[in-house]
């Protein structure tokens, strides 16, 4: 036998053994695949978390008061399991249910992870405008996700509680956008300071917080900011023309304002150039070679502004992109 056919009798062999492994009768039962002990992990938290509601008197009557109206009033299979899932969301820290595994039972495999998580003693302080708000702000932070636009930890989407207040919600340091939740938003102060930190012990990210704390001081019409970096509003912030006015959504967000890149914005010293850039019109700053902040009155104008801003970038960088692919043999 020579060298080729040697060869390819070890590897008849293998192949042979390879399928006998995974042919094998049982095989499944004795090799546990890391789905199965994450569901196994899911359900621990969940079993943890029933007690956890057992043992909360008011969440308890909420929960049975609940129970009652829909066997009263026939609310649907669907919306009774969803209420009863928001309830049994932790409160101590984001968590997940898994619905295939857990109380849902459809068998889906899906994770959910609700974006209003305030029930109970813990979060009953909070009056009604700051749950909505601590909803919305969530939502949007899944939102911005969802399109792609989040950075990992970083970046920040802050909110001022009311038009007296010098209080702010904002994300805590160390969740992504999608594990923020309603009840995991931080409170804090004009410097920074945390009020309220929410259902987590993360805090803040302090020094992102600069930036914010900046235009909410000096602009008290700008109740919301949502602060982007992704690489088309990078791509358009270091244009020497920056945003131009070739597309319906660029004219939209009205007037931009542009401040100069002077190193990571973290700086104390830099509020009063801010200020000062951005003026007292603009909803829009490009901060260049950096990304942007888009603000509003209100959360949900503030992202109005940011979906047509993010189109107008993305049409600005693809048009150019055309021409230069045009312009070359
Ligand atoms: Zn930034």
């Amino acid at each position: 036998m020579n060298t080729v056919d040697v060869l390819a009798d070890v590897k008849s062999s293998m192949t042979q053994r390879k399928a006998r492994r995974y042919s094998e009768p049982g095989r499944g039962r004795r090799i546990r695949c890391p789905e199965e002990i994450l569901r196994d992990i899911r359900g621990l938290k969940l079993r943890q978390r029933v007690s956890l509601v057992l043992g909360d008197e008011l969440l308890k009557d909420e929960l049975e008061q609940t129970i009652r109206n829909s066997t009263v009033n026939g609310v649907t299979r669907a919306d009774t399991i969803r209420t009863f899932q928001d309830f049994l969301i932790p409160q101590a820290q984001p968590n997940f249910v898994n619905i295939g595994g857990g109380i849902g039972s459809a068998g889906t495999g899906m994770v959910v992870l609700p974006v209003n998580d305030i029930k109970g003693n813990g979060t009953t302080s909070y009056n009604i405008n700051e749950r909505q708000l601590r909803s919305k702000l969530a939502a949007v932070y899944r939102l911005v996700d969802l399109l792609g636009w989040s950075e990992s930890i970083y970046n920040h989407i802050s909110v001022r509680l009311s038009n007296e207040s010098n209080e702010y919600l904002i994300n805590p340091f160390g969740l992504l956008f999608n594990e923020i939740t309603a009840s995991s938003l931080v409170k804090c102060d004009a410097s920074g300071n945390v009020v309220d930190e929410g259902s987590t012990t993360l805090g803040l990210n302090k020094a992102g917080f600069v930036l914010h704390s900046t235009i909410h001081e000096f602009r008290p019409d700008l109740n919301c900011i949502i602060h982007v970096h992704t690489p088309d509003v990078i791509a358009v912030s270091s244009m020497k023309c920056g945003l131009l006015r070739i597309s319906q959504e660029s004219l939209v967000v009205g007037n931009v304002s542009y401040h100069d890149y002077k190193g990571i914005l973290i700086n104390e010293e830099e509020r009063e150039s801010i200020q000062n850039d951005l003026g007292t019109e603009n909803k829009i700053m490009i901060l260049r070679n950096h990304g942007a902040v888009i603000c509003g009155a209100s959360i949900e104008s503030a992202f109005h502004d940011l979906l047509n801003f993010m189109d107008a970038c993305e049409t600005q960088v693809t048009d150019i992109f055309q021409v230069i692919k045009f312009s070359f043999y």
